[in-house]
């Protein structure tokens, strides 16, 4: 399955720096384990950035250096960052949850909707989002930016389609409506926001406010 939905590159970057807050830290290096072109894009990142600080404290790089880095690239990925677990859950994802993604209890949202909170510090909310196939989430904008990475199953909106490891970003101007796509699993999202979502209909906007969104 390819990804094709990725993170922009400045948060690539900024992850590789290790300055993205824990939220974004972990919606980033998930889809990390789904992607291997960010996967490369962060470890250049990483090897420039050691190389600077390696040319700052002047030692001598080595002659072969960069052809070094570039078969590093090319090698596969350390066992430690595969994804072990009986689902499939994500490294990253699984170590932040402590345990698989099929174990998670589930608060339900109505007959179709089921969320997970995992943390909220100052504006910043993550949490896990399931729908059944079909299941419209509602139109909605953004006071601040929207992060969500597609773990399972996938959903549709005006921007695209997204599956499994498909990253979006939905700054404040984006209004949109994603549906969970209609086939026989759920759509398993994990989602940052930087604000509250701003919903439009009168009934969303109790439930956000009932359920914390
Ligand atoms: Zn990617």
């Amino acid at each position: 399955m390819t990804v094709r939905h990725h993170p922009e590159e400045d948060l690539l970057l900024a992850h590789a720096a290790g300055a993205l807050d824990e939220s974004m830290a972990l919606i980033v290096a998930t889809h990390l384990c789904f992607c291997a072109q960010c996967r490369a894009t962060v470890a250049l990142a990483e090897k420039v950035g050691g190389t600077l600080l390696d040319v700052i404290a002047p030692a001598p790089l080595a002659p072969d250096a960069l052809a070094r880095t570039l078969a590093q690239l090319d090698a596969p990925m350390p066992e430690q960052a595969r994804p072990v677990s009986n689902d499939n859950t994500p490294l990253p994802l699984r170590r932040f949850l402590g345990r698989d993604l099929s174990q998670v209890g589930w608060r339900k949202m109505g007959p179709k909707l089921a969320y997970v909170p995992l943390t909220r510090r100052g504006g910043v909310s993550m949490r896990l989002l399931r729908g059944a196939p079909g299941t419209d989430v509602g139109r909605h904008g953004h006071k601040g930016m929207e992060y969500t990475l597609v773990l399972a199953g996938g959903f549709t909106d005006v921007t695209g389609s997204y599956g499994p490891g498909d990253f979006q970003t939905a700054s404040p101007d984006l209004r949109h409506n994603p549906i969970a796509d209609g086939d026989d699993s759920d759509c398993i999202n994990l989602a940052v926001t930087t604000a509250p979502l701003r919903f439009e209909s009168v009934v969303q906007k109790i439930v956000g406010k009932l359920f914390g969104f």
